[in-house]
């Protein structure tokens, strides 16, 4: 048996006050609010979902805004860096953009002979976005940005693992080959069409600690429930602690952490971000999951306001 995940299905990390974080990844970023709902591990806090037009796999970065702890520090054991596809040559586009909004980009530069543009969210996440034609199967949400620059979902992550060995035999696992390299950096590339690196690099000399601003984890893709139990019996068999199947509304998931200290998550691509609200209001009201709806009034009542931007430009 083989299994190989086409690539990254989601990437989940902290963010501090939700003002800011909406504000940039809706109105300089350009992605689509897809869903307000709550970390089912824990209701007090929200779990926002930024993607393309309908949360295709592949393009939903999320967050857990946490407003009451300082902020975490990007380091060793984490994805440090994640990555989104931009279409070519609108790299400067998106220089001149980032900058109006008061960001402070790097100028493009070439690696892997990609052109690549760095950025720090304002909680301080490392983000890039990458020059490349956009696939076909992603569906950019166009309400702010026209499709000649908007985001088409993920490139890819990159990885500061405390024990890189062991984190390549994870990643050849989960059916990512090694296809490149470069100084202090190597690339594994999955069998999917986007949203397929990931970059193992030896940048950081001290263990990240999670909070504000860093990664929490990278979600791979399983194409159904199926391929997920397969998944789960063969990291098992390899020897990771691998979670229990938790229904996660929108997919389901497995979770274990490598021992370079990434966790990582198996979700599966259905049922979608439309199984609670349709398509065309997607994001627009607080959804709740079945199994906490009781508590509903309770949850919303300890849920400080979203605070949205005002004008989109
Ligand atoms: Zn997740």
């Amino acid at each position: 048996m083989t299994l190989t995940s086409p690539g990254i299905h989601h990437v989940t990390a902290i963010a501090g006050d939700t003002g800011p974080n909406l504000a940039f990844y809706t109105d300089t970023l350009g992605l689509r609010l897809v869903k307000q709902t709550i970390n089912f591990d824990d209701p007090t806090t929200y779990h926002l979902y930024y993607g393309d037009r309908v949360g295709t796999p592949g393009t939903a970065m999320t967050f857990f805004p946490i407003p009451v702890t300082g902020t975490g520090s990007i380091g060793t054991g984490q994805v440090v860096t994640t990555s989104f596809t931009v279409p070519p040559d609108s790299l400067d586009w998106w220089y001149r953009r980032l900058t109006d909004h008061d960001f402070d980009p790097s100028e493009p530069f070439t690696r892997f002979d990609e052109r690549v543009l760095a950025v720090a969210d304002p909680d301080g996440l490392d983000l890039e976005l990458v020059e490349r034609q956009p696939d076909d199967s992603i569906d950019p949400w166009t309400a702010g940005i026209d499709e000649a620059h908007a985001i088409a979902g993920f490139d890819g992550v990159t990885l500061d693992s405390r024990s890189p060995g062991e984190t390549t035999t994870v990643l050849e696992l989960l059916g990512f080959t090694h296809v490149d390299s470069a100084a202090d950096r190597r690339r594994f590339e999955a069998t999917g069409t986007h949203g397929r690196f990931i970059d193992l690099v030896d940048e950081h000399d001290h263990t990240g600690r999670s909070g504000p601003g860093t990664v929490h984890h990278v979600a791979i893709r399983a194409t159904d429930e199926e391929e997920q139990l397969e998944w789960r019996e063969w990291l098992l068999d390899a020897g990771y602690h691998v979670t229990p199947v938790r229904d996660r509304h929108y997919f389901k998931s497995i979770y274990f952490r490598e021992p370079g200290g990434i966790l990582f998550e198996i979700a599966t691509d259905g049922p979608g971000f439309d199984l609670d609200e349709s398509v065309d209001t997607l994001g627009e009201s607080l959804q709740v999951p079945p199994w906490l709806d009781h508590q509903r009034s309770e949850i919303l009542r300890q849920l400080p306001p979203l605070e949205f931007p005002t004008e989109v430009s």
